[in-house]
């Protein structure tokens, strides 16, 4: 009999204080019936079971897998070495790990498939086989590359009219200070810095966009990395009355990479600083370099980020998940972007955060 026991995904409590007990007879029913691929392979790679799905997504009947491995079934080489890299992985280390591959089936031309690779042990502990359970993700992928092709159509779209208003306010904005006319121009000044709100967020998506696409190209200039901050300070600071920004230490190594861009990451952690620390009066940028690189870090001590979320909160789109949504709007783009910045330019980014307390950002950038 195997045992498994259920728990409750938030609480971790057990759901059940006896555990509910499968023979093997239901294991099987269950893998037979399982809309997933269910295989068990050995250390070599060779398939020794799959379950009657594979049959549904391939149109290849399942004995035809037994006995093989990824290579023997014909799979890419780049997907082979994949598989078996991975398989070598669960071996020598006994974690599980994921894997995502195409695979072009007879029955349903190329599909998608996600995979986590589980080890199974002997009673010596010694990984023996491995069970991988496969899922069906083209429709996902597809559903994805849509979504992505949307944003891309309307950021691109809503650009030319936005920057159209935007001149158009300025002119205006122009038009009544001479003539006076102070009532009309503080209304203006309000719709402008709501074009530039909107402007913000028409970035950050052709951003993502260029992202996916691998299409951001970054620049390698030279430049003074105090001189960038202090810029962006300053600028920051002027629509920032609340807060005051404080700058400590600087490098003495000049920065090399995209000087609009690493601005850009500046800005972001700046300005992220500065809305989520409302009660907050001051923020503390730091700079510190050594032979290899440049260390900035952002401190603001506002309502700081839970240790589980901090992970997440650089992926697309995350937002956490337990503040006041209507008050600290955002699309959750901004971190994700920073980090791929950070990132192109083969540095790093991290948060150091404490609920209630505040967070610190930091950020590095090879100086070679
Ligand atoms: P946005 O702020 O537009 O939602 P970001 O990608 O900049 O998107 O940030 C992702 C999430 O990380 C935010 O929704 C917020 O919950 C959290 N976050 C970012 N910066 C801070 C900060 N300085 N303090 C607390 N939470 C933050």
């Amino acid at each position: 009999m195997a045992e498994l026991t259920w728990y409750n995904k938030t609480s971790s409590r057990k759901l059940r204080s006896k555990p509910v007990k499968l023979s093997k007879k239901d294991i099987f029913a269950v893998t037979e019936h399982a809309p997933d691929i269910i295989c068990r392979f050995d250390r070599e790679c060779r398939l020794l079971y799959v379950n009657p799905a594979i049959e549904l997504a391939t149109g290849i009947p399942t004995h035809a897998f037994i006995n093989k491995t990824t290579r023997e079934l014909g799979m890419p080489e780049e997907h082979s070495a994949n598989w078996e890299d991975k398989i070598s992985f669960v071996v020598s280390t006994g974690e599980q790990t994921t894997l995502e591959f195409p695979f072009l089936t007879p029955a349903n031309g190329l599909r998608f498939f996600h995979t986590v690779l589980v080890p199974e042990f002997t009673s010596d502990g010694v990984v023996d086989t491995i069970l991988t359970v496969s899922r069906d993700i083209t429709e996902k992928k597809e559903l994805d590359k849509k979504k992505e092709e949307t944003v891309s159509i309307v950021s691109h779209e809503l650009k030319t009219p936005v920057t159209s208003l935007k001149l158009t306010t300025q002119v205006l904005k122009k038009k009544f200070d001479r003539e006076g006319n102070d009532n009309i121009t503080r209304q203006l000044e309000i719709m402008d810095k709501q074009i530039d709100k909107l402007t913000n967020i028409i970035g950050n998506l052709m951003d993502t966009t260029r992202i996916e696409k691998g299409s951001i190209g970054l620049k390698n200039e030279k430049f003074n990395f105090n001189d960038l901050i202090k810029e962006i300070v300053d600028d920051v600071q002027k629509t920032a009355k609340s807060h005051k920004i404080f700058i400590k230490g600087e490098s003495r190594k000049a920065a090399i990479g995209d000087k609009f861009r690493i601005g850009q990451v500046i800005t972001n952690l700046l300005t992220n600083a500065i809305r989520y620390s409302p009660g907050g009066e001051k923020i503390i940028v730091t700079i510190s370099s050594d032979k290899d690189s440049i260390t900035c870090g952002v401190q603001d001590f506002g309502i700081g980020i839970a240790k589980d979320q901090q992970k997440r909160i650089f992926e697309r789109f995350y937002r956490v998940k337990d503040i006041d949504q209507a008050f600290y709007m955002g699309l959750g783009l901004g971190l994700y972007i920073s980090s791929e910045i950070v990132k192109q330019h083969k540095g790093k980014i991290w948060v150091k955060s404490k609920p209630n307390v505040g967070s610190t950002f930091f950020f590095t950038l090879p100086v070679k």
